[in-house]
Order: C-alpha cells, then sequence, then structure tokens
C-alpha cells in the first residue's frame, strides 16, 4: 500500500518507519521543514530506543521517505492518516482540534482517486463524522472513505507497542464500508501472524474507546497513588499491597506501581478533554472528574514531602533532582511532575541542580532557575538532598555509598520507590519513598 503519513510527532513519525517496515511505501510529512531536514540527514528530532536504526534500513530500501510536500504525498496515496497534535486547548481543557482540520482539510484539496483518509490522532467522541464532513464538503467529488484508528503505542516503548500491540482498533463510517476495512486489514496484515485481534467498529466507539482506555489507566495510577498514602499513614507497603491486588487476573499488576502522579502528553490532556466531552454532552464522568483532581493535587503534594524531608525549609539547600522527563526512554516532558516540583521547590528557595539522560533539551527552557549536571554523581555532588523523579534505568543502579558520600547531607526522597529502605540506610541515607515504610 501507498501510505501518506501527516505529522512526524512521537505517533507519526513511529507509525510511519513501522508501516513502511511492514512493506508498505510510506511517505511522512510535515509543515516544520527543520523536522524534514533532520529526518532527510538521518536523525530523528525525538528520542524513542531503536528508532533511528529502524528508520535508516527503510530509507535504505527505499520505502520511506520525508517531505514537507503534502499535497504530492497525499495524491499518491492509497491511505492517508492524520497524526498531527490534538493538545489541551487554553483555557477551556477541551482537545484543540485545529490541527486535524487543517490537516484535513489540506487532505481533501490533494486526493486523487480512492483514498482512506484515517485519523490516528486522539479526537473526541464526533471529531471523525466532522473531518468526513469537512473532506466532502471540500471535495464533493472525491472517492473517500473516513476511518478512526486510534494509537495506543507508548513513548519508551513505542516501536514494540506498534509491532505488537494487544489489539487494534478500527472505526468504519458505516458497516458496508467494505473499501475501507480492506484497505486497513491490508495495513496492518503482518500483524495477523501474531494473531492481533482487530476490533472493526464504527466511528464513535474507537474514539470512546481510546478515551476509555487512557483514562481508566489513569485511574489506575491514581488509585494506587491513594493507596500508597494509606500506607504511608499506617505503615503498609504499597508495593506488598499491589502485588497482592495484582496477582488477581481481574485486576493485573500493570499500572499499580505508586508514584509522583500521571505525566505526559496523553494522559492529563485525555482525562480532561473526556471530562469535558461528557460534561457538555451532559453524561458526567465522575470518578474521571476526580482522578484529574487528585492527580493534580498530587504533584503539588510531592514538592512539599520533599520540603518535609528537608525539616521544612529548603531555602538555600542545594537539591539534585534525578529525572524530570514524564517517565523513562523518552525526551518528552510534556505535564511531567517534574515541571510542578522543580519550580515549587526552586520557589521556596532551593538551589535545583537536575540530572537527566534526555530532558535537557526541552527542559533547559521549561525549568528556568534550575542547574544542569552531567549525571547522578555531579547532580549530588554538595547537594543537601536527592530526589528521584523519573525512574532512568542509569538512577536505577546507583552507588549509593559513592553518592552519600559526594553530598552535603543525608536526605534522599525516591518518588519511584526505586531502592530498597533498608538499602539506602545502610548507605547513610535518611529515605523516604511513596507509600513504603522507613527501614526498621
Ligand atoms: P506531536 O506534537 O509530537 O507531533 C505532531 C506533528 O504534526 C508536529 O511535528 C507538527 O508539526 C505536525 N503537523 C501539525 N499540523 C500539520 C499539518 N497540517 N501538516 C503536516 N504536519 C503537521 O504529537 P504526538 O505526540 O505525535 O501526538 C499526535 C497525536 O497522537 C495526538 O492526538 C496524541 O494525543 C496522539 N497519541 C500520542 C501518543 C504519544 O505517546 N505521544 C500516543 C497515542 C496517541
Amino acid at each position: 500500500m501507498r501510505v501518506a503519513m501527516i505529522g512526524t510527532g512521537y505517533v507519526g513519525l513511529v507509525s510511519g518507519v513501522c508501516f513502511s517496515d511492514f512493506g508498505h511505501e510510506v511517505v511522512c510529512v510535515d509543515q516544520q521543514t527543520e523536522k524534514i531536514d533532520t529526518l532527510n540527514r538521518g536523525e530523528t528530532p525525538i528520542y524513542e530506543p531503536g528508532l533511528k536504526a529502524l528508520m535508516a534500513k527503510n530509507v535504505d530500501s527505499g520505502r520511506l521517505r520525508f517531505t514537507t510536500d503534502l499535497e504530492n504525498a497525499v495524491a499518491a496515496a492509497d491511505a492517508v492518516f492524520i497524526a498531527v497534535g490534538t493538545p489541551a486547548r487554553r483555557g477551556d481543557g477541551h482537545a484543540d482540534l485545529s490541527y486535524v482540520y487543517a490537516a484535513a482539510e489540506e487532505v481533501a484539496a490533494a486526493i486523487d482517486g480512492f483514498t482512506v483518509v484515517i485519523t490516528k490522532s486522539t479526537v473526541p467522541v464526533g471529531a471523525n463524522r466532522e473531518v468526513a464532513r469537512r473532506i466532502r464538503a471540500a471535495r464533493p467529488d472525491a472517492p473517500v472513505a473516513i476511518v478512526s484508528n486510534p494509537e495506543f503505542l507508548r513513548e519508551g516503548a513505542a516501536i514494540e507497542d506498534f509491532m505488537r500491540p494487544d489489539r487494534v482498533v478500527v472505526g468504519l463510517e458505516s458497516d458496508r464500508d467494505e473499501r475501507a476495512r480492506t484497505v486497513m486489514s491490508e495495513l496492518y496484515r503482518p500483524l495477523n501472524l501474531r494473531e492481533t485481534p482487530m476490533v472493526f467498529t464504527t466511528l464513535e466507539s474507537a474514539e470512546i474507546t481510546k478515551y476509555a482506555a487512557n483514562a481508566f489507566l489513569a485511574a489506575k495510577i491514581t488509585f494506587i497513588n491513594e493507596i500508597a498514602d494509606l500506607c504511608e499513614k499506617t505503615g503498609g507497603d504499597v508495593q506488598a499491597v499491589a502485588k497482592g491486588m495484582g496477582l488477581d487476573n481481574r485486576i493485573g499488576g500493570k499500572f499499580l506501581h505508586a508514584g509522583p502522579g500521571y505525566g505526559g502528553s496523553c494522559f492529563p490532556k485525555d482525562t480532561l478533554a473526556l471530562f469535558h466531552t461528557a460534561q457538555e454532552l451532559d453524561s458526567p464522568l465522575r470518578i474521571v472528574e476526580t482522578v484529574i483532581a487528585v492527580n493534580n493535587a498530587r504533584k503539588r503534594r510531592m514538592a512539599e514531602k520533599v520540603i518535609a524531608a528537608c525539616d521544612g525549609d529548603v531555602a538555600g539547600r542545594r537539591i539534585a533532582i534525578l529525572g524530570v522527563t514524564f517517565k523513562p526512554d523518552t525526551d518528552d516532558m510534556r505535564d511531567a511532575p517534574a515541571l510542578v516540583i522543580a519550580p515549587t521547590l526552586i520557589e521556596a528557595g532551593a538551589h535545583v541542580v537536575i540530572a537527566d539522560p534526555e530532558g535537557r533539551k526541552e527542559g533547559e527552557a521549561l525549568l528556568p532557575g534550575a542547574a544542569w549536571a552531567v549525571d547522578a554523581y555531579d547532580a549530588a555532588t554538595g547537594a543537601d538532598a536527592v530526589v528521584i523523579i523519573t525512574e532512568w534505568n542509569e538512577f536505577r543502579g546507583l552507588d549509593l555509598p559513592r553518592l552519600h558520600a559526594l553530598m552535603a547531607g543525608d536526605v534522599m526522597v525516591d518518588l519511584r520507590n526505586i531502592y530498597r529502605p533498608a538499602a539506602a540506610a545502610a548507605a547513610g541515607f535518611a529515605y523516604s519513598s511513596v507509600g513504603r515504610p522507613a527501614a526498621a
């Protein structure tokens, strides 16, 4: 199949590269010339494990190209994916669909011959019907089918997730849309080998599935975070509780890790957009509303937890922060808990020094007033406290006695529970974590 992928962000680029690896002929389009130049030099504008090598392999095979020329890419394509951003709209928290609709209109103008236009961006229920309406209004003559195909990949494991998804969800305009169904089956055919379930449904169901899945996961994280608070008050250990809960197959152990609250480019904006859509339709989602409020408050409370660990005052103290990206193995800083925790500490007078393997490029502008170190030991040198916010692998195996020896103080706040309290205490740390008792 000939594919045009509109938008080369985390989702568009990964999807484009993976579809070319499936054997399709893919042209990735972006309106940012700088991004396309970077890609054409063989570099990736984002950090995603394995992406650069897979991209090079498929560029070399001649199946993958990058361009700013949307018109020609769309005219030549059988399938056009829209994978542009849908950030939270400033002011009201609704999903901002302006990029999706603008892309749809550009696509409409360029369609040549039967084309399936597929929305991969996360869009609220009803948006695909509006995409269809706009395309048909612009080009009543054009033979098109509109499909919703939400993406479930996780940054940091994006290629693996795209190549081995739990399922592929495909929303069609109508049950009788056999041509679109055939194109979608053909696009994902290599997944048949793995017997990946394809869920064919309506546009509305596909749209709601994506938001419901993200909101459910966000609720699971928020639930275990509140249980962690209860553990702290009572001497319970949230890791033991999560294990005991998660071994029940109806619950499952994933997304039961207590921490500083969820962040990232999807959960915060998607829970908010879902809540607003539901409110507008007079079908309230009170659980989602509470999840959003509890998670926002939690990020602020994590800064207070650090201040409390420093005897209630961080003014003039040097605090090393390990990890600022919203999770490991990505450079994405969108809505990261560190964007609340670090500024609160700086405002309270702390001198914050950050180490993060990939976060500096994005993080420097977002965290004014912080200094940057080359690694954890550099950040900890002379520090009164070390705070772990993101569980990068390189922070999991630190030489704790060495880290402690470099510091001026002995406080460690581990917001990801990556160390055993007894091991941290043995290395000399006054150690606290999330929902676990201090070492006996
Ligand atoms: P992003 O902001 O990283 O990338 C969007 C890209 O689209 C940008 O490079 C932008 O220049 C380009 N673009 C915008 N309008 C364009 C146009 N008219 N023509 C050409 N290019 C255009 O976004 P992302 O993180 O890849 O997310 C894209 C969508 O996928 C969002 O709806 C998001 O919610 C969803 N999603 C994201 C993830 C994730 O992990 N990031 C996972 C699943 C779903």
